[in-house]
C-alpha cells in the first residue's frame, strides 16, 4: 500500500482554526471551442461561457471585495487572450492568477508534444500580461502523468488537480516532489449548477449545496486543516449564486476563524519534505 505524505504547515496564520481557499476557474469560451471546431459557431452555447469572463467574473470580485478576501483564480491562456479586461481586473483586486491551459484541452486526449505544448502556450498568454503562475490546475480535473511529471521544470510549486486525501500532500512529479493542494467535485459548483444542452446537469438547489459547504467548513474547522473551495464565474457568477455565496462566506466567519487564503499563500507555508517522502503514485 501506497502511504501518502501529507504535507507539513507550521499552523495557519494568526488566530485562524481553519485555511479556506475560493478558487475560480475562468474557463470562458475555452472548453467548447477545446471540444471541436464545430462549437466555432454554436454561438448560444459560447455565449454562455462568455457569460463567465463578461459578466460573472465582476460579481465574483466585488462579493470578495466586499468581504475582503483573495483567492485564486485558474485560468485558460484563451481566457487571457480574448478577454484581457478580466486579468486586469482579477490582478487589480490582488488575487492569484494560476495556470488552467490554453484551450482547457483534458491531457487525457493529448500526447506528451500535445500536453507541452498545451503548457507552454497558457504560460506565454499569461506572460503577454505579465504573470508567471507558479500553480497548475488541470482542464476538467484531468491530469496525465507527463503534464505532472513537466510541472517542475516549467517553475510550477504546486498543483490543485489530484484527490487522494482531502489535506494538502506531496506528489512525485518529474523527479521533485510537488504540492498537492485537492479539490473534489462536491466542493466544485460544476457538478451542481453547470448545465448544457450537450451535456445536461442538475440545477440544484443552492440550499442544499449551502449545506454541503458549510458541513465540509465544519468538518475541515474541527480538523485544522485546509478547505479548497473550486467554482466557475459562469456558474457562480449568475445571480442567484452570488447571494449563496455571500451567505457561505458570512456564515464561516460567524462560524469560525478562518484564513482566507491564496493558494500560493498555502503552499508558501508548507514545509518542505526530503525528496524521499513524496507520495509514489503506483505503477501504471
Ligand atoms: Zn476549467
Amino acid at each position: 500500500m501506497v502511504v501518502i505524505t501529507q504535507a507539513d504547515f507550521p499552523g495557519w496564520p494568526g488566530d485562524a482554526d481553519v485555511a479556506v481557499a475560493l478558487t475560480f476557474d475562468v474557463d470562458g469560451e475555452a472548453p467548447w471551442l477545446g471540444e471541436g471546431p464545430e462549437y466555432s459557431r454554436r454561438l448560444t452555447v459560447l455565449s454562455q461561457g462568455r457569460f463567465g469572463p463578461e459578466r460573472g467574473l465582476s460579481r465574483v470580485l466585488d462579493l470578495l471585495a466586499m468581504h475582503q478576501i483573495t483567492g485564486t483564480f485558474y485560468v485558460p491562456g484563451h481566457t487571457a487572450d480574448h478577454h484581457p479586461e478580466a486579468i486586469t481586473a482579477i490582478a487589480a483586486g490582488g488575487h492569484e492568477l494560476g495556470h488552467h491551459g490554453y484551450l482547457h484541452l483534458g491531457s487525457e486526449g493529448l500526447d506528451a508534444d500535445g500536453q507541452r505544448a498545451e503548457l507552454e502556450r497558457g504560460l506565454a498568454a499569461l506572460e503577454r500580461h505579465g504573470l508567471r503562475p507558479i500553480g497548475y490546475r488541470s482542464p476538467g480535473w484531468e491530469l496525465m502523468p507527463e503534464t505532472l511529471g513537466m510541472l517542475p521544470e516549467f517553475g510550477f510549486s504546486y498543483d490543485s488537480s489530484l484527490m487522494a486525501d482531502d489535506r494538502p500532500y506531496w506528489e512525485v512529479s518529474g523527479s521533485a516532489p510537488l504540492l498537492e493542494l485537492p479539490g473534489h467535485w462536491s466542493l466544485c459548483d460544476w457538478p451542481y449548477f453547470g448545465f448544457t444542452p450537450y451535456h445536461g446537469g442538475l440545477l440544484a438547489d443552492p440550499a442544499a449545496v449551502e449545506r454541503i459547504w458549510i458541513e465540509e467548513f465544519e468538518s475541515a474547522r474541527a480538523e485544522h486543516r485546509l478547505v479548497t473551495y473550486t467554482m466557475h464565474p459562469e456558474a457562480i457568477g449568475r445571480g442567484y449564486l452570488i447571494r449563496m455565496l455571500d451567505r457561505v462566506i458570512t456564515e464561516m466567519v460567524e462560524r469560525g476563524r478562518p484564513w482566507f487564503a491564496t493558494h500560493a499563500q498555502i503552499a508558501a507555508l508548507a514545509r518542505k519534505p526530503s525528496p524521499a517522502a513524496a507520495t509514489p503514485r503506483p505503477a501504471g
